[in-house]
């Protein structure tokens, strides 16, 4: 059911040719590791799923649990194909479309979120994740010669934008359109994707940098974002505007062509665990805030979004600002929220539920994005007019 004011995080993009819908949130819960297989006998899991139900149970002590609805319960035994498909696929059709369109991993450190979004599946080509089977279906709709995929990967540690393509650029700022209110990254590196081979090398290469850019801070990746910024340019012979006034329905039926571009975002969001005590990790109580300001400011954008209010916090954080026109609102939006099946985690996973139930209740409104293929339009009004002449000279 469509409410009254649905609003985007960034305010809401109302307009006839906008289609509803909601952040559709799954939850994926991650296989015992060899440490809690061994602690087997000791402790049962905390969580019961019901996934044909499309359920979770959380246990609150031996005989009593609440229950939890999702729009899809994965299990330890759902493959990474699986995943993909329920969660990323219908994001990625959407940005074929000409929309824009997030999937963002949410939990506690160690319980898959670089698992699911991040593996590149070298070893075994079952294991690859959300980024580089999204990349596959992209390449595959792709027309040469008009058609383009760029990307972007960042990082956000700390309230900075570091490009993990180009370390030397660690300070990057955010520009929004005040017209269109697009938001985009000008400092950022956008590299042209063609194959799916040097899409890997590229994620090979921002993980790298990842990794000695944290080392270098002296930071666990845990706590930083990463994220994953795809840009899909496509001409398609779109609806006519005109509907039923259209001047080109005279020439054969003539569809006019136009550039959709779409905007997906692969969020493999910080840790969602508090840092208990600042001290511990070596941060200041400012740094440890700041640590966790976007994570925070996040949480704080879906209660406002799923409560329909007016104020949605947004400038709050480098995060939610980046999201602006690509989370909730105007844009296509999955959440996996990922647990552990620890009891010693069960404050967390229950953090982590609250997260993802609260995410349920964003709505969307989806608006396509396309402007007139100028060139595509005279090339083919040209062999229009090339046929015309043509005909008449015979
Ligand atoms: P996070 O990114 O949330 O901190 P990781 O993705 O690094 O967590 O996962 C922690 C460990 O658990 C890794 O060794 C990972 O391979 C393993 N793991 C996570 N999810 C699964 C899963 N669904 N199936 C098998 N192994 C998993
Ligand atoms: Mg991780």
């Amino acid at each position: 059911v469509r409410r009254s004011s649905p609003s985007s995080i960034g305010g809401a993009a109302k307009s006839d040719d906008s289609v509803s819908g909601r952040v559709r949130v799954a939850v994926r819960l991650r296989p015992r590791n060899d440490e809690e297989l061994e602690a087997d006998a000791d402790f049962a899991d905390c969580v019961e799923l019901q996934p044909e139900l499309k359920r979770l149970k959380l246990r609150k002590n031996n005989w009593d649990s609440d229950t939890y609805e999702f729009d899809e319960v994965l299990t330890e035994f759902s493959s990474q194909k699986r995943v993909y498909e329920v969660v990323a696929k219908p994001v990625v059709e959407s940005v074929l479309d000409g929309y824009n369109g997030t999937v963002m991993a949410y939990g506690q450190t160690g319980t898959g979120k670089t698992h699911t979004l991040g593996r590149l599946g070298d070893e075994d080509t079952s294991a690859r994740g959300i980024m580089v089977r999204a990349m596959e279906d992209i390449l595959a709709e792709m027309t040469p010669g008009t058609d383009s995929i760029s990307v972007s990967y960042l990082q956000i540690y700390m309230e900075t934008i570091q490009d993990l393509l180009n370390p030397a650029n660690n300070n990057i700022a955010i520009a929004e359109d005040p017209k269109t209110g697009d938001v985009s990254l000008p400092g950022a590196s956008l590299v042209e994707v063609r194959d799916q081979q040097s899409f890997v090398e590229l994620l090979r290469l921002g993980e790298a940098h990842r990794f000695a850019a944290n080392t270098k801070l002296n930071t666990e990746s845990s706590r930083s974002h990463a994220i994953l910024m795809v840009h899909v340019k496509k001409s398609v012979l779109g609806d006519s505007p005109y509907e039923n006034d259209n001047p080109y329905q005279s020439v054969n039926n003539f569809k006019p062509p136009v550039i959709r571009t779409g905007k997906l975002f692969l969020v493999d969001l910080a840790g969602s665990e508090r840092i208990h005590k600042s001290g511990s990790e070596g941060h200041t109580l400012e740094e440890a805030k700041s640590i966790n300001l976007s994570l925070s400011a996040l949480g704080k954008c879906i209660n406002a979004l799923a409560e329909n209010s007016a104020h949605v916090p947004v400038r709050d954080s480098k995060l939610t600002r980046l999201l602006r026109d690509s989370f909730g609102g105007s844009a296509r939006t999955s959440l996996i929220v990922t647990i552990g099946p620890s009891p010693r985690h069960r404050a967390e996973t229950a953090s982590t539920i609250l997260f993802g139930q609260r995410a349920m209740k964003v709505e969307n409104m989806l608006k396509i994005k396309e402007e007139f293929d100028y060139k595509s339009l005279s090339r083919r009004l040209d062999i229009q007019l090339d046929k015309l002449i043509a005909e008449n000279e015979r």
